[in-house]
């Protein structure tokens, strides 16, 4: 059985990871903090806000619950306190191949 909390909206006093996407939560950022029971196990998931929203979508996909790995990706969605971009080195660019096909 699996049991979480209601999600409360925190303002980091020291950093954190975002459980979602393994990127920085900042001190003086807000982040949602819940806590989960996973049989004998309990934790503390905290994320971005538009990575909780992100994996909130993700989750009604799957039912309500489903687990995921840290290092998902996370959504653009406040662009007026964008940090300095930070260029991880991964693609995100989708490269559509479907000329191919036709020739
Ligand atoms: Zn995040």
């Amino acid at each position: 059985m699996n049991h979480t909390t209601e999600p409360i909206t925190h303002k980091a006093k020291k950093r954190h990871r975002c459980s979602w996407c393994w990127e920085l939560i900042e001190p003086g950022d807000e982040y949602r903090r819940y806590r989960f029971y996973d049989g004998g196990d309990a934790g503390t998931v905290k994320m971005h806000p538009e990575c909780f929203d992100a994996m909130q979508d993700e989750a009604r996909d799957w039912g309500g619950y489903f687990e995921w790995t840290p290092g998902m990706e996370r959504p653009q969605r406040t662009p007026a306190t964008q940090p300095t971009t930070t260029s991880s080195g991964h693609s995100d660019a989708a490269v559509i191949k479907q000329e191919q096909e036709k020739s």
